[in-house]
Order: C-alpha cells, then structure tokens, then sequence
C-alpha cells in the first residue's frame, strides 16, 4: 500500500519540480470533480526502479481526457518524462505513481468551463508491502467481496470507461459500504444485473483452464487485465470475455481480481461463499511478480527510470 508522504519526495505541478508540500492549488479551485487521472506502479529491479507498462497507461490518460473534453497541455513523451523524473528526484524504488489532469479556475457556480485551466501533476509514493493493497494479508490469504447495493455507471449516464475522477465517486460508496458489511471489496453489477468488475479492479473467474472476464465494453479497460491476458498462454490457459452472472462466480474454481494497486489479488469468498485454494491464481501472481521486477520474458513492458530513453 502506499505510505504516507516521506522528506525529500518531489512533485511535478504543470512543468516545474517542486517540494511535496507546495504542490498547491487554492481552496477556491474548481471542485465538481472534472479530472482525469492514472495510477502506476514503480518497482525496484536489477537495473534500478522501473515503471510497469509507462506507455499503456499515459496512452489511457490521453483517451481518458478526450472523451472528458479535456486537452492536456502536455505531450505524451513529456508526461512520461515527468513520471521518470519525479521517481528519480524523489530518490524513490517501490513506488505508486499518480498523474492527473484537473480543470482549476475561478469559483463560480456552475461549471464554467470556459473560464477555467487544465493542470497538469504528478505525485508520488512510496510502496510498502506487497499484495497489501486492499488488506495486509490479502496477497497470501486472498480478499472477501460483497455484491454492492451500487451498480456500475450506465453509459448514458457518465463516460464509464474514462478514468475520470467524478467516476469514482460509485467506487468510493460501494467500498465503504463493502468494508461496513466486513469485506475487503465489492463487486458491482451492471443495471442488468451482470458483474463488471470491483471498486478499482477488474474481475477474473476460473473455470478449469479458462479464465472468464467480463467483456471491455462494461468495464475500465484495465492494463493488468490485458498483462493477465498476455501472460495466460504461456501457462497453457484460455482467456474469455463475456457477460457472466453473480451466481457463476459463486461456482466458479477460482476469483480474482487485477490492478496496477492489487496487482493479482485471490478472492476467498463472495457474499459469504468460501473459495478453496487458487492454484491458478497463484501462478499468475507468481508469473506476474517476475514480469514487474523484470524477471520476466517480455520485452517493452518495463521502462528502467534511471536509464537514458532508448
Ligand atoms: N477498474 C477500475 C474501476 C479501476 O479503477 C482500476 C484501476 N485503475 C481497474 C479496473 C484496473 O485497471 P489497471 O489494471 O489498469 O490498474
């Protein structure tokens, strides 16, 4: 999970590199929540820190702003840039990176649009322990979901497949209500009644050697989803997507979840229904584990911070 602020971190605020705590803006900022934002992971590996999959998530930072109708003043190489060097600059090794994209501007009320700026940040943090992203065991002894009461956004009503931060305010109440009612997570369904995925994690169920997903049209399109889908072949399994029910995850062999923060996270039980072991899980974490610490055999995944750009 990642830490509280530690001396020395830098920020990066619309092009210059500043001391954690002057990275401000004044209270009178917009407030609606119109942002975009992105969340990374930074490991230490042999050749110093790296970034996992860098490209993939800038790349989804700049789909997510234009379907939000935001321009980010930035260029995808310059934002890159900027995550490698607040890494290096805050001296960091397993880290969580954040960079967004907010609209700032006069308070008003109302949106205001035309008056206002896009801002351009990123912070970072430190990462401590492994796994521990939802629970401090949930890495070796895997993570307990309740059906949320909350569905996911319909289409028509946000842009659900941008990575938006009004968008979370749905994650925020289903994962409170979830820790209420004793878990770790919750799994939210669609108006239909079909599962999409958690509050920040998309949804996996095994059934034998396949792994069923919900299909990307109902989901964020995760990038740990699609690590997870590069990965199967190689440990002789199949990947399909397609709408799946409550009650077939209740019966499935094995759930878990993915995420840049939950990495590949077991679930033990769904509304009260205990999973056994997760073989197949645990070899996709284990498998994952050597992929982010570039022990792994794909190339172009990494992007070692401390080394010139190729
Ligand atoms: N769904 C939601 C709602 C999320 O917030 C996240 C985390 N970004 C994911 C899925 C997983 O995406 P990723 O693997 O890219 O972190």
């Amino acid at each position: 999970m990642i830490t509280e602020p530690t001396p020395g971190l830098r920020a990066w605020v619309d092009g210059a590199l500043v001391a954690w705590d002057d990275a401000r803006v004044h209270v009178s900022a917009h407030h609606y929540g119109v942002g975009v934002f992105e969340g990374l992971r930074v490991y230490r590996t042999a050749r110093g820190p790296a970034v996992f999959r860098l490209a993939d998530h800038t790349a989804r930072l700049f789909r997510s702003a234009r379907m939000m109708g935001i321009t980010i003043p930035w260029s995808a190489a310059e934002l890159d840039a900027a995550q490698r060097t607040v890494i290096r600059e805050s001296g960091l090794g397993d880290a969580y990176l954040r960079p967004f994209v907010f609209h700032d501007g006069p308070f008003g009320l109302g949106l205001h649009t035309g008056r206002l700026v896009v801002r351009t940040a990123i912070l970072a943090l430190p990462w401590a322990d492994d796994g521990a992203h939802l629970d401090p065991e949930a890495g070796a002894r895997g993570i307990r979901l309740v059906t949320s009461s909350f569905t996911r956004h319909a289409p028509t009503s946000l842009l659900a497949k941008a990575k938006a931060n009004g968008n979370y305010m749905t994650s925020i109440l289903a994962l409170t209500e979830a820790r209420a009612a004793g878990a770790e997570d919750a799994l939210l369904l669609d108006r239909e009644g079909f599962v999409t995925e958690a509050s920040g994690a998309n949804v996996f169920a095994v059934f034998g050697r396949e792994l069923h997903t919900p299909p990307r049209e109902s989901v964020l399109e995760g990038i740990t989803r699609d690590t997870v889908f590069a990965l199967a072949g190689a440990l002789e399994l199949e990947v399909r997507e397609r709408r799946l029910t409550r009650d077939e995850l209740y019966v499935a062999d094995e759930v878990f979840l993915t995420g840049t923060a939950a990495e590949i996270t077991r679930v033990r039980a769904i509304d009260g229904r205990a999973f056994g072991s997760g073989p197949v899980t645990e070899r996709l974490r284990a498998r994952y584990a050597d992929e982010v610490r570039g022990k792994g055999t794909r190339e172009g995944w990494l992007t070692y911070v401390a080394e010139e750009e190729s």
